[in-house]
C-alpha cells in the first residue's frame, strides 16, 4: 500500500539513515529499489509525478528472473498467487490463423516462474508493508557537492541533501535531463498502440499475438483478465481505435472468439491508453557529478523498452535488485560510504550490457513484427513457422539462465575500492 506522505516527513525520516537515498518514481523500478531498501533498514524517500495512483494499469509478463526479487521480500507465494501463469504462446498469420503454438512452460520452468499480472497488483505486491510515497512531486533541480546532493521540488517547498539520487521516473524521465549521464538515443518505430483488458475467455495461460499486415494484436493473460494491445503505424491509428479494429477484423477472417472479444475490449474502451512504441538508451547511467557526489539512472529511465519481448519490467526489477543488494551491505558501517561510487561503478558494468542485450533483443523482434505488406507478412510467416519462441527469445533466455550475483559484484568492487578510495 502506498501511503500519502509529505516529503518533509520522508526527509526526516532518513536523517539519521547511514545512506540518504531520494527515488524519484513510484513505478516498478522505483518500488522494487525502495522496498529492498527499506528491508536493509534505510528509509528511502519516493517522489511520484501523478497525484495519485489512479492509473488504470496495464499487463506485464515477469520473466523468472524477478522471482530473486519477491524471494528476498518474502513474497514470491504471494506474487504466484496474484498472477497467473504463461505456459503457452500462440503466433497467427496476418489472416489469423494460428501457425504455431509453444510451450512456454518447459522453456521458462527450469529457471523458475513466468508469470502474467496487472502492474497495480504487482505495485500492490511490493508495498504491502506500507510505503511512504510524496504524490504530485517532481525534482526541479539537482546540484551536487562533495559527496551530497541537493534536490529542490516542484510541488513542496522542502529541499533535500541526499548520497544518492535515483531517477526511476520511466521513459521519458525528466529528472535525466538533469542529470549529467551523457547522450540519450531515442528510437521510435512510428508505429503505436492501445492497451486495454477483456474478460477471460478460453485457455487462461495461453498469450496470442496476431502479426498483421500493418497491425498487431496481443492477448496476455494475468488473474482473472486478459491483457489486450492492438497496433499499428501512428497515422492508421488516427482514425480512431473502432476504425482501426474494424480494419483488422475485416483483414483477419480467422480470428477466433477469443480475438475477437479483444478486439471488442479496445473498441468499447471509452479511453484506452495510448502507448507510442518507441524506446531510449542513455550512454551513462552513474551521472558524473564532478565531485564525490552520486546519481544513477534506473529501469527504463536509463534504458526503456519496445513491449515486443516482454522484458522491460524485468530488466528494471532486476537492475533495481541488483542495486539494493550492493548498497545495503555499505550500510553496515559508516566507514564504507566512501565506497558508493566504485559500487555504482561495477553496479553499471554488470547491469548495463545484460539490459542493453535485451533491448536490443525487442528491438530485433520489433523489425519483424511492426511490417506493413503482404507480401511481407507472407514471407515473415514461412519463418515465423521454424522460428521458435526459443530462438526468438534467445539473448533474453540466454540473461535468464545466467543471472549475476549481487553478494560476489559487491565483494569485488569493495575490495577494489579499499585499495583505491574514491571520496
Ligand atoms: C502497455 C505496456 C505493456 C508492457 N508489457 C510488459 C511486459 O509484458 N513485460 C515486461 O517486462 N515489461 C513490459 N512493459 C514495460 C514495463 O512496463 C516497463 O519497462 C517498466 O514499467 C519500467 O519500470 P520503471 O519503474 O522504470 O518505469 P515506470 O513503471 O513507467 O514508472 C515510472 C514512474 O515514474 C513516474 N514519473 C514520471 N515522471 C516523473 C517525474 N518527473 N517525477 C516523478 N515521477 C515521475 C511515473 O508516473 C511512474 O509512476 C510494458 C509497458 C507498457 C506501457
Amino acid at each position: 500500500m502506498l501511503i500519502d506522505t509529505a516529503l518533509q516527513t520522508q526527509l526526516d525520516a532518513q536523517r539519521d539513515d547511514r545512506l540518504r537515498v531520494l527515488i524519484v518514481g513510484a513505478g516498478v523500478a522505483g518500488l522494487t529499489l525502495a522496498a529492498l531498501l527499506r528491508r536493509g533498514g534505510l528509509h528511502p524517500a519516493v517522489i511520484e509525478r501523478m497525484p495519485s495512483m489512479a492509473h488504470p494499469g496495464y499487463m506485464l509478463a515477469l520473466m523468472p528472473i524477478v522471482d530473486v526479487v519477491f524471494d528476498d521480500l518474502g513474497i514470491h507465494e504471494q506474487y504466484v498467487a496474484h498472477s497467473s501463469p504463461l505456459s503457452r504462446y500462440a503466433f497467427r498469420s496476418h489472416t489469423g490463423k494460428t501457425l504455431r503454438s509453444d510451450d512456454l512452460g518447459d522453456l521458462m520452468s527450469m529457471h523458475g516462474d513466468y508469470q502474467g499480472i496487472e502492474r497495480g497488483e504487482l505495485i500492490d505486491l511490493l508495498t504491502a508493508d506500507g510505503m511512504p510515497v510524496s504524490f504530485g512531486t517532481t525534482v526541479s533541480s539537482v546540484a551536487f557537492d562533495d559527496t551530497t546532493s541537493h534536490v529542490s521540488f516542484t510541488g513542496t517547498d522542502a529541499a533535500a541533501s541526499v548520497d544518492l539520487v535515483v531517477a526511476a521516473d520511466g521513459i521519458h524521465s525528466r529528472t535525466r535531463d538533469l542529470l549529467p549521464v551523457g547522450d540519450v538515443a531515442e528510437l521510435d518505430t512510428g508505429w503505436g498502440g492501445w492497451v486495454s483488458w477483456c474478460d477471460p475467455i478460453g485457455d487462461p495461460a495461453l498469450g496470442e499475438e496476431m502479426w498483421g499486415d500493418g497491425s498487431f494484436l496481443g492477448v496476455y493473460p494475468v488473474k482473472d483478465r486478459l491483457g489486450v494491445f492492438l497496433g499499428g503505424p501512428v497515422d492508421d491509428t488516427r482514425s480512431g481505435q473502432a476504425a482501426f479494429a474494424d480494419r483488422v477484423r475485416s483483414a483477419a477472417p480467422h480470428l477466433d472468439d477469443r480475438m475477437h472479444a479483444a478486439l471488442n475490449s479496445v473498441t468499447a474502451d471509452d479511453d484506452p491508453y495510448f502507448w507510442p512504441l518507441t524506446d531510449v538508451r542513455a550512454e551513462r547511467w552513474v551521472a558524473r557529478t564532478g565531485t564525490g557526489a552520486s546519481a544513477v539512472l534506473l529501469g527504463d529511465a536509463a534504458a526503456g523498452f519496445l513491449p515486443t519481448a516482454g522484458i522491460g519490467a524485468a530488466m528494471a526489477m532486476e537492475s533495481a535488485w541488483m542495486l539494493g543488494r550492493m548498497l545495503t551491505p555499505l550500510t553496515e558501517r559508516d566507514d564504507r560510504l566512501s565506497s558508493l561510487p566504485t559500487v555504482l561503478a561495477a553496479w553499471e558494468r554488470i547491469e548495463k550490457p545484460r539490459v542493453e542485450s535485451a533491448q536490443q533483443n525487442s528491438r530485433m523482434l520489433a523489425k519483424l513484427m511492426f511490417r506493413r505488406g503482404s507480401v511481407t507478412a507472407w514471407l515473415r510467416e514461412a519463418i515465423t513457422r521454424m522460428l521458435t519462441v526459443r530462438a526468438a527469445l534467445g539473448p533474453i533466455i540466454g540473461l535468464v539462465a545466467d543471472q549475476p550475483d549481487p553478494d560476489a559484484v559487491f565483494r569485488r568492487a569493495f575490495t577494489e575500492s579499499a585499495t583505491t578510495p574514491q571520496r
